[in-house]
């Protein structure tokens, strides 16, 4: 039993935890784990508290599959539902879809029963507007203000990739099955409708029983062209050790001229137990807990830096 994600998930970890030790599924562990971060309107990158688009309106995205039948729901540009797991997790349970976007995710959420919320804090909202007045120390802000204004290409610029997050939770249970799950609220300052990686079944996310599971976050256009979790999983198949599949992965993005690289960032769960974390920015950490944890545990992720490439 085990249950890792990135460093923001450490608010839900003990939740998933506690499922998976009282016999619980993969499945709930990561769902309620991931339920946990989405609440929290500390964290300005998933569900309640997230950053919004260039707009002000917060959109969030987000996936969850199973391993055991790689069965698979996600959802995109979602408004007002403080919990798009569940969400995608209905989708991958009641409908025969994998991905609903906008209007339709909203119209299945009412239907499901979810309430309405109002995502936007008073705080992001804060940061929101600082950002459209340039002074938040971000690339991102003004460069999606001037394109939505200006109808203009956004200038190539190093992001600083401080704007980034998402949260990403694996889990093993007692019977040996995996689930992947990944949720946020995107880039903020994004352009409306801008789906990420965290919403792309094979980008931000991919579980396969037999291999493993693997889920990103940092720039999810990267994870999309490099099909990055797919990648990776594809290497555990191939008989790598999480630690040279992820390598590889990262590496192969190395190979992807991209303008607006900021951040990348993996986790990676065997189904033998054996788990890996990867980050282009140095001194990052994963969380995550087994059986025998008495607390949230954490270990280093290696650093994969970017070359100048594209730049
Ligand atoms: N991967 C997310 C996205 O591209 C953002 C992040 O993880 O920082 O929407």
């Amino acid at each position: 039993m085990l249950i890792i994600g990135s460093s923001n998930a450490r608010v839900g970890i003990p939740l998933g935890m506690a499922i998976l030790r009282r016999g619980g599924s993969a499945l709930d562990a990561v769902e309620a784990a991931i339920r946990a971060v989405e609440s929290n309107p500390d964290d300005h990158t998933v569900g309640l508290g997230g950053l919004p688009n260039v707009l002000g309106v917060v959109e969030l995205d987000a996936s969850i599959m199973n391993g055991a039948t790689r069965a698979a729901g996600a959802v995109a540009g979602v408004r007002g539902i403080e919990h798009p797991i569940s969400l995608a997790r209905r989708v991958m349970q009641d409908l025969p879809h994998v991905l609903l976007v906008g209007e339709g995710a909203e119209r299945f959420a009412e239907e499901c029963g979810f309430e309405q919320t109002e995502l936007l804090t008073p705080e992001a909202r804060d940061i929101y507007l600082r950002g459209l007045r340039g002074e938040e120390n971000t690339p991102y802000a003004g460069l999606a203000a001037r394109a939505m204004v200006h109808r203009l290409a956004m200038q190539p610029e190093r992001a600083s990739g401080k704007d980034a997050g998402t949260v990403n939770v694996l889990a093993l249970d007692q019977d040996g099955n995996i689930c992947a799950g990944v949720s946020t609220s995107g880039f903020a300052w994004k352009y409306p409708g801008r789906v990420g990686d965290s919403a792309v079944i094979g980008a931000g996310n991919y579980c396969d029983g037999r291999y493993g599971a693997a889920a990103c976050t940092g720039r999810g256009e990267m994870a999309i062209r490099g099909a990055t979790a797919r990648t990776i999983v594809l290497g555990l198949a191939q008989g790598l050790s999480p630690e040279e599949a992820g390598g590889r992965a990262m590496a192969d993005l190395d190979l992807i001229p991209d303008n607006y690289f900021s951040t990348m960032n993996c986790v990676i769960l065997a189904p033998d137990g054996r788990h890996a974390g990867f980050s282009t920015v140095e001194n990052q950490i994963y969380v995550g807990m087994d059986e025998h944890s008495r607390e949230v545990e954490s270990w280093p992720r290696t650093y994969m830096p970017v070359s100048a490439r594209g730049q």
